[in-house]
């Protein structure tokens, strides 16, 4: 894709988008929203892009590597550009610095931090969260939530065969044979389903357990064995997302899931269910019916995480089980999630922002700018996360 697509057909007047990468936070996040290599085809279309000091500790995504793609440095971004690109929502000192002229695209959270859009909401400002792009074929390119899910699931596998003192794959030796390592994979969405891929490649003897009864033909065409529960009724939405489980359907799934967690040496766990928080798939008492040296990756753990006793972006050990609940799985592989990211957002630019003003397009003239904006011009547009917020408001 080249950003030349992002100009109008027609003859009108193009309005060049002033854009700039947000500083990075947390500190941790490697990723960047736009990589050089696309701000040199944008900046080649007249856009004009403004970078942080240090946009990020990857040494790929340096200011210099930058500049030589066109951007111009900043030492603040909010009065650099009109259209800020962000990987987490911004912190109240960065909102504090935004007004009515500002655009903010990125991971925005609507559903977990609704206060943060609240506050982005009274700066008068448009806001539009990539966790809101459709998931549906004509969007798929513009699905960041798909790509870094992807990278994420990769990332929890590499990070648990890292920590386990096994190996993975069966090797026959002249000493023995040393068994495959079992790994659980709970939830076969887009990440579970890179999390199975990559754990057979290893060598990995896997299974791996869905709500959704598609899911099990997609586990089973990568090899991997389907843990169905029986009688259990398919939970899949028209959306192609999961239902809410009840307590009684997750006490059964527990119950079904308890057994293959004592068995298994890793244990990758990535089940959500859009817009609510992610369940609880692994008890305290499943972690410790665990071998001593088994690992859990839970990769739900932004939007709350599977594991009971795990908490965001802490490693835990537990009778000598360890759980790593990483909020950002994806930034372990920061280059490529970066690429992917930054195509994304391209992709997303290019259809929602009318070229002639540099704003999202108005209301009611495309369906995927009117999705993903969250926020418009000071009104929260999105009915879900308006409800959250009212909710908020009148629990304190
Ligand atoms: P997700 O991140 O919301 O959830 C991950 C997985 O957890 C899902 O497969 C879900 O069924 C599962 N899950 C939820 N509750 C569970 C529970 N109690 N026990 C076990 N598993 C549970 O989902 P996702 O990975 O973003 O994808 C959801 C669906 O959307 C999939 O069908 C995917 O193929 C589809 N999708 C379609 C497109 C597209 O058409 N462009 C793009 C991306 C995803």
């Amino acid at each position: 894709m080249t950003a030349a697509t992002i100009m109008p057909e027609s003859g009108n007047a193009v309005a060049p988008m002033k854009l700039a990468l947000l500083p990075h936070e947390p500190e941790g996040d490697a990723r960047v929203c736009l990589t050089p290599q696309d701000t040199a085809v944008l900046t080649a279309d007249g856009h004009r892009l403004a970078v942080p000091n240090n946009p990020s500790i990857d040494p790929a995504f340096s200011v210099n590597a930058f500049t030589d793609g066109g951007a111009s440095f900043t030492d603040d971004v909010a009065t650099a550009a009109e259209c800020l690109l962000t990987l987490h929502p911004p912190s109240e000192t960065l909102i504090a610095r935004l007004d009515a002229r500002h655009t903010l695209v990125g991971f925005l959270a609507p559903f977990e931090r609704p206060e943060v859009i609240a506050s982005l909401a009274e700066k008068g400002l448009t806001a539009v969260a990539l966790e809101l792009v459709p998931r549906t074929t004509i969007a798929q390119s513009m699905d960041a939530l798909s790509s870094q899910a992807s990278l994420a699931g990769y990332a929890a596998v590499m990070l648990a065969a890292s920590r386990l003192a096994k190996a993975l794959p069966m090797m026959s030796t002249a000493a023995g044979t040393i068994r495959p390592a079992k790994v659980l994979v709970l939830g076969a969405g887009v990440a579970g389903l890179q999390a199975i891929a990559t754990a057979q490649r290893l060598g990995a003897r896997v299974t791996a357990f869905d709500v959704r009864a598609t899911a099990a033909e997609q586990v089973r065409s990568l090899g991997a064995k389907f843990a169905s529960l029986p009688e259990a009724e398919d939970a899949e939405t028209a959306g192609g997302y999961a239902k809410e489980a009840s307590q009684a359907q997750l006490e059964r799934q527990r119950e079904h899931l308890k057994g293959l967690c004592s068995a298994s040496d890793i244990v990758i766990t990535t089940a959500q269910v859009f817009g609510r928080p992610a369940p609880t798939l692994v008890t305290e008492a499943m972690v410790d019916a665990m071998q001593p040296g088994s690992i859990i990756v839970d990769a739900a753990a932004s939007t709350g995480g599977n594991v009971e006793i795990g908490r965001p972006d802490e490693d835990l050990v537990r009778n000598g089980v360890t759980v790593i609940s990483d909020t950002i799985l994806a930034a372990r592989v920061a280059r490529d999630a970066s690429q992917v990211l930054s195509a994304n957002i391209v992709a997303l630019l290019k259809r929602i922002i009318d070229p002639t003003t540099a704003r999202v397009k108005a209301e009611g003239e495309d369906e995927i700018a009117d999705a993903v904006t969250v926020v418009r011009d000071g009104r929260i547009t999105d009915e879900r996360v308006a409800a959250q917020i009212n909710q908020q408001g009148s629990s304190t």
